[in-house]
């Protein structure tokens, strides 16, 4: 689900607006997009076999 929330870059403010921020008419841009990445948690991954493996 893709949400529909943008944050003004300049108030931090959050809005529906794609344009700009309704407050202070500064850009806006989707807050923080979610950081989960396939690689991230394989390299966790290798990184505790190393540990369990390793001597
Ligand atoms: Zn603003």
């Amino acid at each position: 689900m893709r949400s529909l929330l943008r944050r003004c870059t300049a108030c931090g403010r959050y809005t529906l607006s794609k344009e700009k921020c309704p407050q202070c008419g500064g850009p806006v841009k989707v807050p923080h997009p979610p950081k989960f990445s396939p690689e991230d948690k394989y390299q966790k991954y290798r990184i505790m076999q190393k540990l369990l493996q390793g001597k």
